[in-house]
């Protein structure tokens, strides 16, 4: 089986967020069952460290009433020989992935350039991530329409996140014919003008498929409060919708072999977390303690709930507790939890950047990992937190429902509030307090499952049932022409 993904962003080279985790590693594990997995992902500045190499490829693809080319090169997953395939263009080729002003013209091309890929290359399936590939669908159909033999493919949209940000993902409709997409099969949305279109809403219209990275989250968005403007689509298609779970890469994420942490820890050696959790303090610039100590690594914004933090900034500081936080956002949330540290000093410290290294170092000296988002397709986080027996504190939504029990594997609360919040901090300090139950529950948390091995499974089987629904059609229709359409006429005597 081979099988096409096309996205924004590839970890470890092009990530932003928990979308490049994702390519990052779902590929390797659809390997190890048998597939074979090509990744479409621009060729952006920062690839060049990695020396991608001449494919010797050059595709011709529509744009501004031209045709560009656009030569591909080549790269692999670190680890592995999952093919990562790069279109070098200037509409690519800089160092932001996203925040450019073009946003939705430059992956409206990479769609473009796609379909021009899925017609040179033969592959089974595409899957397609997030609204950036959501013309990809629309495209494969109206291909199919005009009965283009490479077109008989199935897509698959997943759907990491549904509100990616205000209005990013709308494309000037005279952009679409541009780049070779006919504009009379665009599906209209109460917030797109008449002369822009929202990428995601094609993508759900138009995909064979449809999944969100949760179960959970594929029933949220089916109702106006998190599927928004797309929830009536979304219900439209729900016979089409999909939930599988995200994984996480266990190998990069484990405590006993990860060369960014002060000490090695397994859940036999959990003392030794202890060490990890005292350089952590070090590292921020407070004295050691055997207090308890609250992570939270995660983008600052309105989802992820640190202005729920911040209403608990006093409590926490009464209860003893000390949180760091790393992350970068929006500058409004960002000077919310900054103005937290100016506060309180001695109970938080914030770091506004992006380090993965320093991640890993919270992951692993955190007693607890707070992630208080509003709504959440998935999380990483708690699940990377779980892996490192950092116990998880979180809001009852989407992917946090699905993978953290209350009482077991961390704190659950609902709804949404800072009683509720300080609530569940409280049940975590009074079990965090008790040394044999605080144990039981580390050793639960780092015994939880979350490879990508059992997601892979289930990608594996719906990719199985999407081609062998298209090839049955298929079937149907060649049967259906020799012996309806050209059967010679059995005219009544
Ligand atoms: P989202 O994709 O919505 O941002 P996820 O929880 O699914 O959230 O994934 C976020 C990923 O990005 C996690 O691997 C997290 O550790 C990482 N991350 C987020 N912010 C930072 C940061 N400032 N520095 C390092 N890693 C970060």
């Amino acid at each position: 089986m081979r099988v096409l993904f096309v996205a924004s962003e590839v970890a470890p080279v092009a990530k932003v967020g928990g979308l490049g985790d994702v390519i990052g590693s779902l590929p390797k594990a659809l390997e190890s069952l048998g597939a074979r997995v090509t990744i479409l992902v621009p060729f952006y500045k920062s690839f060049e460290k990695v020396r991608p190499r001449k494919t010797g490829w050059v595709l011709r693809v529509p744009l501004r009433g031209s045709t560009a080319e656009v030569e591909v090169f080549e790269s692999n997953l670190p680890g592995s020989k999952v093919r990562i395939l790069l279109p070098r263009h200037p509409l690519f080729f800089r160092d932001a992935i996203y925040g450019e002003i073009d946003d939705p013209d430059r992956f409206a091309f990479l769609c473009a350039v796609a379909l021009k890929l899925l017609q040179k290359s033969k592959f089974d399936l595409v899957h397609c991530h997030d609204w950036h590939t959501g013309l990809i669908p629309l495209g494969l159909r109206a291909s199919r329409e005009r009965k283009e033999s490479w077109a008989r493919i199935p897509s698959l949209l997943t759907v990491h996140n549904v509100h990616p940000g205000e209005g990013i993902d709308h494309l000037y409709r005279h952009v679409i014919p541009e780049v070779g997409f006919p504009n009379d099969k665009i599906v209209p949305t109460p917030d797109a003008r008449e002369d822009s279109a929202n990428l995601l809403a094609q993508g759900v219209a138009y995909a064979d498929a449809i999944n969100t990275v949760s179960p959970s989250y594929a029933k949220e968005i089916q109702t106006e409060a998190f599927g928004g403007v797309l929830a009536s689509l979304f219900r439209k298609r729900k016979n089409r919708l999909f939930g599988i779970l995200n994984g996480i890469d266990t190998e990069f994420f484990n405590p006993a072999t990860d060369r960014y942490i002060r000490a090695r820890y397994t859940p036999q050696t959990l003392e030794r977390k202890a060490i990890n959790n005292h350089a952590l303090e070090t590292e921020v610039g407070w004295r050691q303690s055997d207090g308890p100590l609250f992570g939270m690594v995660s983008r600052i914004t309105e989802q992820k709930g640190g202005d729920l933090v911040a209403a608990v900034g006093k409590e926490m500081r009464s209860r003893g507790a000390r949180v760091v936080i790393l992350g970068t956002g929006d500058p409004r949330h960002e000077a919310l939890v900054h103005e937290l540290q100016n506060r309180f000093p001695d109970t938080f410290r914030v770091f506004i950047k992006f380090d993965a290294a320093l991640a890993q170092r919270v992951y692993a000296g955190s007693d607890f990992f707070l992630m208080p988002s509003r709504f959440e397709p998935c999380g990483l986080g708690q699940m990377i937190a779980m892996r490192y027996g950092t116990i998880p504190i979180v809001h009852k939504t989407g992917g946090l429902a699905d993978t953290v029990k209350e009482g077991e594997t961390g704190f659950v609360f609902a709804p949404f509030t800072k009683h509720t919040f300080g609530a569940a901090i409280d049940r975590a300090l009074r079990v965090y307090r008790n040394p044999s139950l605080w144990r039981k529950m580390q050793k639960t948390v780092m015994a939880q499952n979350f490879s990508w091995d059992r997601s892979a499974r289930q990608y594996f089987s719906l990719y199985e049932k999407l081609i062998k629904e298209v090839r049955a059609k298929r079937r149907f229709a060649r049967a259906y022409k020799e012996h309806i359409i050209s059967a010679p006429n059995a005219s009544p005597a």
